[in-house]
């Protein structure tokens, strides 16, 4: 089982945060300038679901009424612009054009714009520190898929998105991964179980100790395979992460001889920016030696 991505990883996003001016007031933001020369490693799929409502530009703002984007669909919650229109059908028919679009292009990973009532995922609300009523319309679609989430605001900071990155890439790889036998799932296993230990200690023990009492069926290994998806999508801290460079680091520094002299120890003071570098540092170094980085096991294979 080899540890590379290999094609273009096709990415689904909040238009307004593709620089497109779709927002209620005319304003749009390209998030994806964070990015740099990274940006051409995947292939985008702005969408807008309100512009997709026939709701137009500029246009009145809307918000969910009665209950959050699940209670929508269920029939549960409206939405309403400020002139208190009722606009439930159109704002079906958008979101679902959009969601079929993204459906069709077999899209892996969907970046939000957090705090919209259509595609806001974790807070619905921009005001403070109120979360409104989440997940928005859009974003109750996404959840319901096996599609890697990130909000975009994170493409701002070098190591949140250091953190997606090799979260998402570790996500992708395995949902690829056609696993029907124990064999298959623990080498998977042995691949991603860094990481999953990094994000959550307990949920990890878990799984590897159903691991260890072997004989499932392949059911039970599918389940597994779900459990392992999950715990991907969670973000990590710095904290953990300063840990876990230190670690790898440290085992490469002691097995290997290799020294590499941006790696500080977790207790240094330095900015993300630097551990973020140090991070890709590591990658480059690991990937050059052919060992596996714990902490970020799945590579793309550049073509
Ligand atoms: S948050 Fe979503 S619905 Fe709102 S403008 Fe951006 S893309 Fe359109």
């Amino acid at each position: 089982m080899n540890n590379y991505l290999v094609s273009k990883i096709k990415i689904g996003i909040s238009a307004c945060q593709f620089g497109v001016n779709f927002r209620y007031d005319g304003k749009g933001n390209d998030i994806t300038e964070n990015l740099k020369r990274e940006k051409n490693e995947f292939i985008w799929f702005p969408v807008c679901p309100e512009v997709a409502s026939g709701l137009g530009v500029p246009r009145s703002p809307v918000s969910l009424r009665g209950g959050n984007g699940d209670d929508f669909w269920q029939g549960n919650a409206h939405i309403k612009n400020r002139d208190s229109e009722i606009l439930d059908e159109k704002v079906k028919n958008g979101n679902l054009f959009c969601f079929n679009q993204l459906k069709e292009q077999n899209i892996d990973v969907f970046i939000f714009m957090e705090g919209s009532p259509s595609c806001g995922v974790y807070r619905t609300s921009l005001k403070g520190k109120r979360l409104g009523n989440p997940p928005g319309i859009f974003g109750s679609l996404l959840l319901k898929e096996n599609i890697f989430l990130i909000p975009s605001v994170d493409l701002q900071s070098p190591i949140k998105w250091w953190d997606w990155r090799r979260r998402m890439y570790a996500f992708i790889w395995l949902k690829n991964q056609d696993i029907k036998t124990m064999q298959e799932i623990y080498d998977s296993w042995h691949i991603v179980k860094f990481l999953c230990q990094e994000l959550n200690r307990k949920e990890s023990d878990e799984i590897g100790q159903i691991l260890a009492n072997g004989n499932l069926s392949e059911h039970s290994i599918t389940d597994i395979k779900n459990k392992m998806l999950l715990l991907l999508r969670k973000p990590s801290s710095i904290e953990k992460i300063k840990q876990s460079l230190w670690k790898n680091y440290s085992w490469l520094h002691k097995k290997k001889k290799i020294n590499i002299e941006e790696v500080m120890s977790p207790t240094n003071i330095r900015n993300m920016s630097h551990i973020a570098k140090e991070l890709v540092k590591l990658e480059v170094i690991s990937r050059e030696e052919n060992l596996l980085f714990g902490a970020s096991p799945i590579y793309r294979e550049r073509k």
